[in-house]
C-alpha cells in the first residue's frame, strides 16, 4: 500500500471515527507470530501483543484453523439455544481454574460488570448491602460501573453521576483492607498483577491474607485477570502462583487468541445467585469466539514453560539496563508481564522504540510496559534490549 493510501486512511479515520483513541500514526495490515507489518511493509516486533491480547502470537495457525472451521459451520444463533463450543469452553475453563461455572461475554469490562452484578446479587440474598471494595491504581474497564471500580479521576471525570457503593483501599496493604471492610462489604476486587497501574504484582503473602479476610467475613473475592491471566505470568491464571483461588475470576484479552471474548468463572454457590433472566448478552459465548478461545487455551498451555523461561531471561536482561542507567528506578515483572519504572515520562522512549521497529507502550506515565506474546524467544528479547539500550544511551 502506498504512503498516500496510508495518509488517506488516517484522514478518513479522523473524519469518520469518534476520536476516543490517541493513535500512533501507523496503519498495521498484517500479523504473524511476534511480528506485525505496516502499509509500507515495515516489520515491527510486537512487545505489547495488543496489551495482552495476542498471547499466542499473531494469527496462530491453530487459532486461525479453529476460526475458519467454525465460521464455515455456525457463527451464532442466540443464547436462547444451546451451542456446543460454548459448553466445551466452559468445561475447559472450569477444569483449569478450580472454579465451577462460567458466563461468557465480549470484553473485560463486561466480565467485570458481570462479576460485580453477581457478587451483589449473591450478597443481597445473604442480607448484605452490596458495597464493593477495589484497589487504588486499579483498572477494571470503561463502562460506567467499571470506571467507578477504577479509582482514577481521568477515567471518571465528566461521567457523573456514577453508580454508588464503591470504596477504594491501597493495594498490597492488608491492614488498610482490614480497617476498610465493614458489614456492608460484599466483595473485594483485585488484579493479582496491576497492569494499567504500572505493573505491580501483589506481594507474596498479600493475596492469601485477603483470601482469609474474605472467608472470615463472608466477602466475595474477585480477581480481575483480564490482563494478567491466560499465561501472561507463566501460569494460566496468575493466582496459581500465590496459592489462592478466588470466588470469581474475570478474563478477556488473551482468552480469545485475538478474537473478542470475555468470561467470568465463579464458584457454584455464588454463581447460583444468577437465574434465567438475571443477566445476559446477545453475543456472549457465540460459537466463533468460543472455538477461537478453546484453540487459544490449548496453545497457551503448551507455551507456559517458555513464558516462565523467557520471563526470567527478560527480567535479567532488563536488570543490566537498571544497573547501567540511573534514571531506571525499578524493574518489576511476573513472567512476561514486565514494567520498567523511569524517573520521567516514557512516551518519547516509546516513540523512539517504534521508529526502531519495536512496539511497547507506557502506562502510568513513567512505566514502560512489555507484554510480548508467549512465543517470544531469546533473539527477540536480545534485539529489543539492544534497541532500548541505544535509546537510553541517547538520553
Ligand atoms: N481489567 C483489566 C485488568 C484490564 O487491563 C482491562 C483492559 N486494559 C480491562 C479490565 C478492560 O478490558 P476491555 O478493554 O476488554 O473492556
Amino acid at each position: 500500500m502506498s504512503t498516500l493510501e496510508k495518509e488517506q486512511i488516517i484522514s478518513d479515520e479522523k473524519k469518520y471515527v469518534i476520536g476516543t483513541y490517541g493513535r500512533v500514526p501507523v496503519v498495521l495490515v498484517k500479523g504473524n507470530g511476534m511480528s506485525v507489518f505496516d502499509t509500507d511493509g515495515k516489520e515491527y516486533l510486537d512487545f505489547l501483543a495488543g496489551i495482552g491480547v495476542n498471547n499466542v502470537g499473531h494469527c496462530h495457525p491453530k487459532v486461525v484453523e479453529a476460526i475458519k472451521n467454525q465460521a464455515e459451520t455456525l457463527i451464532h444463533v442466540s443464547n436462547i439455544y444451546y451451542n456446543v463450543p460454548q459448553i466445551e469452553l466452559a468445561k475447559k475453563l472450569v477444569n483449569l481454574s478450580g472454579l465451577d461455572k462460567a458466563f461468557f461475554c465480549n470484553s473485560g469490562a463486561e466480565a467485570n460488570e458481570a462479576a460485580i452484578k453477581l457478587a451483589r446479587k449473591y450478597a443481597k440474598a445473604n442480607g448484605k448491602e452490596g458495597e464493593i471494595i477495589t484497589m487504588e491504581h486499579a483498572f477494571h474497564g470503561r463502562t460506567l460501573t467499571t470506571i467507578t471500580a477504577t479509582p482514577k479521576a481521568k477515567y471518571q471525570e465528566g461521567f457523573e453521576p456514577l453508580p454508588t457503593g464503591f470504596k477504594y483501599i491501597p493495594f498490597n496493604d492488608i491492614d488498610a483492607l482490614k480497617a476498610g471492610i465493614s458489614e456492608k462489604t460484599s466483595a473485594i476486587m483485585i488484579e493479582p498483577v496491576q497492569g494499567e497501574g504500572g505493573i505491580h504484582p501483589a506481594d507474596n503473602e498479600y493475596l492469601k491474607a485477603v483470601r482469609k479476610l474474605c472467608d472470615e467475613n463472608n466477602i466475595v473475592l474477585i480477581f480481575d485477570e483480564v490482563q494478567c491471566g491466560m499465561g501472561r505470568t507463566g501460569t494460566l491464571f496468575a493466582y496459581e502462583q500465590y496459592g489462592v483461588v478466588p470466588d470469581i475470576v474475570t478474563l478477556a484479552k488473551g482468552l480469545g487468541g485475538g478474537f473478542p471474548i470475555g468470561a467470568m468463572v465463579a464458584k457454584s454457590e455464588i454463581a447460583s445467585a444468577f437465574t434465567p433472566g438475571s443477566h445476559g448478552t446477545t453475543f456472549g459465548g457465540n460459537p466463533l469466539a468460543c472455538a477461537s478461545s478453546a484453540a487459544a487455551l490449548d496453545v497457551i498451555s503448551e507455551l507456559l514453560d517458555n513464558a516462565v523461561e523467557m520471563g526470567e531471561y527478560f527480567k535479567n536482561s532488563l536488570k543490566t539496563l537498571e544497573e547501567k542507567y540511573e534514571f531506571v528506578k525499578e524493574v518489576r515483572s511476573l513472567g512476561l508481564m514486565v514494567g520498567i519504572e523511569l524517573t520521567f515520562n516514557g512516551s518519547d522512549i516509546v516513540s523512539k522504540m517504534f521508529e526502531k521497529g519495536f512496539l511497547i507502550n507506557c502506562t502510568s506515565d513513567t512505566v514502560l510496559r512489555f507484554l510480548p506474546p508467549l512465543i517470544v524467544e531469546k533473539e527477540h528479547i536480545d534485539a529489543m534490549i539492544s534497541a532500548l539500550d541505544e535509546v537510553f544511551s541517547e538520553i
